[in-house]
């Protein structure tokens, strides 16, 4: 029997190394079209490889995967996180995990992760074609392959950018850079998309964990916008407008005799609440003195301060394309096409695609394990016929 694997990316070589330990005679090519395999995984986490994530704040795997989260909660009975942790450990790559649940090779190196999947690609004699593009995966089963896993990553082709930072041409708000807003609601108006966590302000907009959640929960809606669209920041991190209301009552109460400037409610740094002010004509004048007007326009500027995005740059860090084969052509037990049998899909060439934090990679592994299981069980059935 023999597999051939169209990739030699995360998906393509957790696959080939799983098939190649279940199924110990099967013969195993990977095809790659570039000079270097696993190049993604290298760069991966800043060179770090964030390799997965507890799921310990993901209380819906849809807050994950704005895409493929169903797909995603029934293949993580056959391999989870916690099966990716133990997996690593057990060849060879110890991890660690940092306070946010993001999980690294305890070597802080992503060659940790690629060094142990190309020594098993090596042990197991798993034949790597490199400089070689495959554009038809039919054409290798017509070459005597008996499966086909294709495992060629995110195509922009096939869908749109997803993770990225947000342009917002407000000279004011770049003077502001480097500063960390603790926690946001960032909602673009008009849709369900929302998003929240901290805020970072760039030297062209907006970035942080809260901007790339968006822009992952967003990623079409935005594409299709032309990545020109208003959004609106609750600089409070509560969407209760009574409660913004009162711990700013209870602020100016407490502080009197403090000019507004000094106030900087909700942990907002002194130059963003200094900025914010400006923009909404609030006069600096003493707590004491601020009408119920004034009042109401601080928690609407608070609550609802609307921007224009701009434009759309790649976050450095992790870039993925939502898009990809439908889930629907192919069955979700096996990621075996339904309209070409024996060919399988693992990886970002799927229309399965997460948020930053390690969840890209989990897919990825997650995806190339199933198809080895259902390769081998396939085998299993017709060697035992
Ligand atoms: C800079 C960067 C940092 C990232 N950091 C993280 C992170 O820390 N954590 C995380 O979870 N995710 C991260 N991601 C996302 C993650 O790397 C991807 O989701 C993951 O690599 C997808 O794996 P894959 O095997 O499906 O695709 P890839 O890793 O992209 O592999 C696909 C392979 O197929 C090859 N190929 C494509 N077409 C053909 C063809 N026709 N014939 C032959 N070969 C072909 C490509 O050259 C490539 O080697 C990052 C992405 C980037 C770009």
């Amino acid at each position: 029997m023999n597999t051939a694997i169209i990739g030699g990316g995360a998906a393509g070589y957790f696959c080939a190394a799983n098939l190649a330990e279940m199924c110990p005679d099967m013969q195993i090519t990977i095809y790659e079209q570039s000079r270097r395999p696993l190049r993604k995984v290298e760069l991966s986490g800043g060179g770090r490889c964030n390799c997965t994530n507890t799921f310990a704040a993901i209380s819906n795997l849809n807050q994950a995967y704005p895409r493929g989260a169903r797909l995603m909660s029934r293949l993580f009975h056959t391999f989870g996180p916690q099966d990716t942790c133990r997996w690593f450990e057990q060849h060879g790559v110890p991890l660690t995990t940092e306070p946010d649940g993001c999980i690294f090779p305890a070597a802080q190196d992503s060659h940790a992760i690629t060094g142990c999947l190309m020594q098993i690609a090596h042990r197991h004699n798993i034949r790597l074609i490199t400089n070689h593009r495959i554009d038809n995966p039919t054409q290798l089963l017509s070459q005597g392959f008996d499966h086909v896993v294709v495992t060629t990553g995110g195509q922009p082709r096939m869908g749109v950018p997803s993770l990225f930072t947000l342009r917002i041409d407000d000279d004011r708000l770049h003077k502001l850079m480097g500063i960390v807003v603790p926690h946001v609601i960032m909602t673009i108006p008009g849709t369900k998309h929302r998003a929240d966590g901290p805020l970072l302000i760039t030297h062209w907009g907006l970035s942080g964990p809260a901007t790339l959640r968006l822009s992952s929960y967003a990623a079409r809606h935005l594409a299709e916008q032309n990545y020109k669209s208003p959004l609106i920041i609750n600089w409070t991190g509560t969407t209760n407008t009574d409660d913004a209301s009162r711990t700013l009552s209870t602020l100016i109460q407490q502080n009197p005799g403090r000019h507004i400037s000094n106030l900087h409610p909700f942990g907002l740094q002194t130059n963003m609440w200094t900025y914010l002010t400006d923009k909404a004509g609030i006069p600096n004048q003493p707590a004491a003195n601020i009408s119920q007007r004034t009042m109401n326009r601080m928690v609407n500027l608070l609550t609802n301060d609307r921007y224009d995005i701009a434009g759309r740059s790649p976050y450095r860090d992790e870039f993925v394309t939502c898009g990809g084969i439908p889930l629907t052509d192919i069955n979700p037990n096996t990621l075996e096409s339904r309209l070409t049998p024996n060919t399988y899909y693992a990886g970002e060439v799927l229309d399965i695609d997460g948020i930053t934090g390690g969840f890209n990679l989990q897919a990825a592994w997650t995806t190339g394990y199933c198809v080895a299981h259902a390769i081998t069980q396939k085998n299993k059935s017709r060697n035992s016929k």
